[in-house]
């Protein structure tokens, strides 16, 4: 039994292809399986999320950080009597649009299109793969998914303003939309944020010392670890800290966002649509503690001189590629070239460079320019 706000697969607004219902799942479990089987899906795992495999084969990609911000939504969304098979299918696809090199990736790309007065964005390209450039169907191109999902994509972590994106009207911008996309954003969170860590520590990017100096909510948990485990093991202690600190986090946006909505009156989807705010969320005092845990990360690991190196790398790299592909429009992939004649080659590019893998356009730099 849903929630009366959850997504009711039967309101569905559809697909844009009407298809014939399917025996034995239902249409948000056919969109998470497309998802799953999507040739993007696969390159995820290929992707770097943090730390490039220079370090260890142990560390998250994009696929493994997108497994488990899809275990976190199942768990949340479950809670709330949400529809499990749509937040499932939003958080497996909600890191689909990233390019490679993560965010390093992203901001070369981004610079690189607003020196053109265009922009890059990743939700907004996860969209365009699913509507255009995954090919499976013979009736369609794209995976032909429901209404909810590609709604999901491109709102589950921003507002988009409706007036700048005019080709987004459908998917009704004025509303926030539904609580299982909301959710994504805040998961996402969670998993990145407990998972870095825990990378970070494995790296030796990070120590011990440093993140209970740094992370508060993580040396409140590690003294009630060190008293009900005091011979263990230092990692281990971290281990068990690690995972309260995920508890936490995950608890709180449970009984939170369960409370505001109680105390909003919000009963029905339309409630939650209709809002002027965004419902799942954390409450203050948590909130507080996420963006202590995140403030850290920047500080002493995203932005660490351990890391500068291989961000100046990728952004030479994903620049010098650019530029190559913008002057030899010809050295394209035919597909890509066939694009070049309905789109502007800036975008044919920037699409080129956003789909492929670390390894992938490594290759390509070195075979163009060594
Ligand atoms: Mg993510």
């Amino acid at each position: 039994m849903l929630a009366d706000y959850a997504v009711q697969v039967e309101d569905s607004r559809g697909r844009r292809f009407p298809e014939t219902p399917h025996p034995y799942r239902n249409p948000f479990q056919r969109d998470r399986d497309r998802v799953i089987h999507a040739r993007a899906f696969r390159r995820l795992e290929d992707k770097t999320q943090v730390f490039t495999r220079r370090y260890s084969d142990h560390f998250r990609n994009r696929l493994t950080h997108t497994i488990e911000v899809a275990q976190i939504t199942r768990t949340v969304a479950g809670a709330l009597g949400l529809n499990v098979d749509l937040a499932e299918a939003l958080a497996l696809v909600h890191d689909l649009g990233h390019p490679p090199f993560g965010h390093a990736g992203e901001k070369a790309l981004d610079t690189l299109m607003r020196a053109r007065g265009l922009f890059f964005d990743h939700n907004l390209h996860a969209l365009r793969i699913v509507e255009d450039f995954e090919q499976r169907y013979a009736a369609f191109r794209g995976l032909n998914l429901t209404f909810e999902v590609r709604e999901g994509i491109i709102k589950h972590s921003r507002d988009y303003d409706a007036a700048k994106h005019p080709e987004l009207a459908e998917y009704v911008l004025d509303q926030r939309p539904p609580l299982e996309a909301q959710l994504i954003d805040l998961t996402d969170e969670i998993g990145y944020n407990t998972a870095d860590l825990d990378d970070g520590l494995e790296a030796h990017l990070l120590t011990l010392e440093q993140i209970r100096a740094g992370v508060p909510v993580f040396e409140h948990f590690f003294r009630e670890v060190e008293q009900t485990y005091p011979g263990a093991p230092d990692k281990l202690k971290f281990n068990e800290t690690l995972k309260a600190v995920f508890d936490h986090l995950t608890g709180d946006l449970i009984t939170n966002t369960r409370e505001r909505l109680q105390q909003s009156g919000i009963e029905t989807l339309a409630d939650v649509r209709a809002h002027k705010d965004r419902m799942a969320a954390f409450n203050p005092e948590v909130e507080a503690q996420r963006q202590q845990i995140k403030d850290f990360l920047y500080e002493n690991l995203y932005y660490s001189v351990s890391l500068a190196g291989e961000k100046d790398d990728a952004e030479r790299i994903v620049t010098e590629l650019f530029a190559f592909w913008m002057q030899n429009p010809s050295a394209l992939p035919h597909n890509y070239q066939e694009k070049a004649g309905q789109e502007s080659l800036p975008r044919v590019v920037c699409d080129y460079i956003a789909g492929m893998t670390d390894h992938f356009i490594i290759e390509q730099y070195e075979k163009l320019f060594s």
